[in-house]
């Protein structure tokens, strides 16, 4: 199978970007695309959060649950976004109209890779050495990275969201740049026209 789009990523702005993209594809432009996520949580920076500041949580909400129920909340709302577990990407190359994304364990294809990663150094992920560059919102002793980019986009078919995309380390901030790339990409299915997900009563 080829993916439309490939998020790498089950922290707070991947699982973000694939609720948002979940909740778009019973739109007609995006109901036959597929989408997966490699949700991936051991480095995690939820891993030994505690969140009392971030608005909708309740106070003392553990990142760890937040792992746990992300998972199922994407699961339980959009069965049709696959969950691959248990998988780390080693490497991501242009294989001629797609990517190709090498993990641990096998290779995937995708028109769209969203990395949706944090700031943490090294960087072991092979084929993005030449967009990587120091962190430009957090301390300088210590040492954290970002991937250049243009409003998200690092290139064609390549998005980056969380604190890999130099964001401030803040839930809500992380969490707004994967949904900022959901909807980015759900506009480009939409042929350009500005997109956006509300559901109501
Ligand atoms: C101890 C602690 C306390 C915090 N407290 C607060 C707080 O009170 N309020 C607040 O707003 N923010 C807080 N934060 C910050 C918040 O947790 C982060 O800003 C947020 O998690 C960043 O989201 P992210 O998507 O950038 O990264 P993450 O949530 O870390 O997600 C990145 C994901 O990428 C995965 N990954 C990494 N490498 C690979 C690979 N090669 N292949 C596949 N997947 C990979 C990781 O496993 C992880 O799941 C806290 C952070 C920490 C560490």
């Amino acid at each position: 199978m080829i993916f439309d789009t490939l998020i790498i990523g089950g922290g707070v702005s991947g699982m973000q970007c694939a609720l948002v993209l979940g909740s778009g594809m019973k739109k007609p432009f995006a109901s036959d695309k597929n989408v997966g996520i490699i949700i991936h949580q051991r480095s995690s920076h939820l891993q030994n959060a505690l969140f009392n500041n971030v608005l909708g949580l309740p106070s003392g909400t553990l990142g760890a649950d937040i792992l746990a129920s992300g998972k199922r909340q994407i699961a339980e709302n959009y069965p049709e976004i696959l969950q691959l577990e248990k998988e780390k990407v080693t490497a991501i190359a242009r294989d001629s109209d797609l990517y190709k994304v090498t993990t641990n364990k096998c290779e995937y294809h995708t028109k769209i890779v969203v990395l949706a990663l944090n700031y943490a150094n090294p960087f072991t992920i092979q084929g993005l050495a030449s967009f990587l560059e120091p962190h430009k919102r957090a301390n300088a002793s210590k040492n954290r990275i970002q991937l250049k980019h243009q409003d998200y986009l690092v290139k064609e078919g390549l998005y980056v969201c969380g604190t890999l995309a130099g964001v401030r380390s803040q839930y809500a901030i992380a969490a707004g740049s994967g949904a900022s790339v959901a909807t980015d990409i759900l506009t480009l299915w939409n042929n350009g026209v500005h997109t956006k997900i509300h559901d109501k009563l």
